[in-house]
């Protein structure tokens, strides 16, 4: 293990912390081109702005950027900096577009409840397999793969290798492209997102990745150039395939094979697990224990809840914090310098306010000698290395909805099943 170093604040010193820390863990330079700014400053200042007006009509627009409708608040989302129950409450507008982008604060959440349910189960297609492709690991995809002479297809891979953000449009037609058109692996281009959104998650990533090319639903979206010709106006017109468009027609629709669907799809019972404790927990060696025979004396914050209203942080504002760049998990995923240096930015105020304890390595070797206060994160990476820990204050993660026991094969099963 090795301790770092504070970081300190601003764009440069960030860049620098990743260079000299993290550079032997990423996938390209130790720059970061994004506009977005990682921090809580930075989230709260783009809730504060954020008019919800227009967005059911215009969240799907591509270009020019000032016809953008989205929020661009997914990587403070991503990071739990801004919880989907502080933003659901936030927005106030006319009534079909506070009801368009709540709907969609519940498709976050129905990605981690499923994720939450399923864990790395989700890796494999859900409910159908294009024909063509093997369920194998997702292999190394460079960029220039995604080379293409279509600017719909170029000036997305740019903006997302460059700035780590994509409209949800533009992110459905790569994904198509890629696979429903050009009968690549689902798995291939989801681990390419992966590495370079700032909102990358395994939850909400491999969920539009399967449900955009049928791998989760059976059916697949088509990209064509219509839909370029709607939400990215005045684009063919500078493409030099304008006269013999390649993606004038729909691509044909592949022969998918139906999967077996895992059963946890149909019910789930060890809904409490899935779901983490609803009032702060005493665990020790993995299992809830009787009461709290010594208190926590680090607060351990995660990559799920990087906020300074992080439950477990508030609940003890005396304790030190800690956090662990995991080497080993890093060392596999490769990321974008970018996804780094927006941590790196958020960590730097955080230790701003607060003594921030910073390592590289296990963090289960870590925390090892430490009663860690935590909050509960709803994925299985954490759920491991918690089971490893001696000792821990969980606190409940802030849920938009509880998950529940029943059905979620698809958004609609699941959101019968819960309480908004
Ligand atoms: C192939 C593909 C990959 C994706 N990968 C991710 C990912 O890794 N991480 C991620 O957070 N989202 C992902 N999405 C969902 C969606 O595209 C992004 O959440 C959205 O574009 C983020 O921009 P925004 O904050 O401006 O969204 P807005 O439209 O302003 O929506 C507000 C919030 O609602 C949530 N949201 C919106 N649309 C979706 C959706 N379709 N699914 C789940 N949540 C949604 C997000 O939290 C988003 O920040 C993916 C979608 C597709 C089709």
């Amino acid at each position: 293990m090795t301790l770092l170093p504070t970081p300190e604040l601003g764009r440069p010193a960030a860049e620098s912390f990743v260079a000299d820390h993290l550079g032997h863990l990423i996938c390209d330079e130790p720059l970061s081109r994004s506009p977005f700014e990682g921090g809580q400053t930075a989230a709260d200042a783009a809730l504060a702005s954020f008019d919800v007006t227009g967005y059911a009509a215009d969240r799907n627009q591509v270009s020019p950027n000032s016809a953008r409708g989205a929020s661009r608040l997914s990587p403070y989302i991503r990071h739990g900096l801004l919880t989907l129950p502080a933003v659901w409450a936030h927005v106030e507008g006319p009534q079909k577009d506070v009801t368009k982008f709540r709907d969609e604060l519940m498709w976050q959440e129905y990605a981690r409840h499923l994720y939450a349910r399923l864990g790395s189960r989700t890796a494999s297609a859900l409910r159908a397999q294009p024909a063509q492709h093997s369920v194998s690991q997702p292999s190394d995809v460079a960029a220039d793969q995604w080379h293409s002479a279509l600017p719909c297809v170029s000036l997305n891979v740019e903006e997302l290798t460059e700035t780590g953000w994509l409209v949800n449009q533009a992110r459905m037609w790569l994904a198509s492209h890629w696979t429903v058109r050009h009968q690549r692996s689902w798995a291939d281009g989801e681990e390419f997102f992966f590495r370079h959104l700032l909102d990358g998650s395994r939850a909400a990533n491999r969920l539009g990745w399967q449900w955009t090319t049928g791998a989760g639903s059976h059916k697949s979206y088509g990209f064509s150039r219509w839909q370029v010709e709607k939400r990215a106006p005045g684009l063919c017109d500078s493409c030099s395939w304008e006269q013999r468009c390649p993606i004038a027609s729909k691509p044909r629709e592949q022969p998918v094979v139906a999967v077996p669907k895992p059963a946890l799809l149909a019910s789930d019972r060890t809904v409490d697990q899935t779901s983490g404790p609803s009032s702060v927990a005493a665990v020790t060696y993995g299992k809830a224990a009787d009461g709290h025979d010594r208190g926590a004396d680090v607060v351990w914050l995660t990559a799920e809840s990087l906020g300074s209203r992080d439950p477990a942080l508030v609940a003890n504002p005396d304790l030190p914090l800690l956090f662990v760049f995991d080497e080993p998990l890093l060392r596999r995923l490769r990321l974008s310098a970018k996804r780094l240096v927006f941590l790196v930015e958020t960590l730097a105020e955080l230790a701003a306010d607060r003594e921030l304890q910073l390592y590289r390595g296990s963090p289960v070797e870590i925390l090892a000698d430490t009663k860690p206060a935590v909050t509960f994160a709803p994925v299985p990476g954490f759920r491991s290395r918690l089971a490893k820990l001696p000792e821990a204050e969980v606190h409940p993660w802030p849920w938009l909805t509880e998950p529940h026991s029943g059905a979620i094969q698809s958004f609609s099963a699941w959101r019968r099943g819960v309480d908004r």
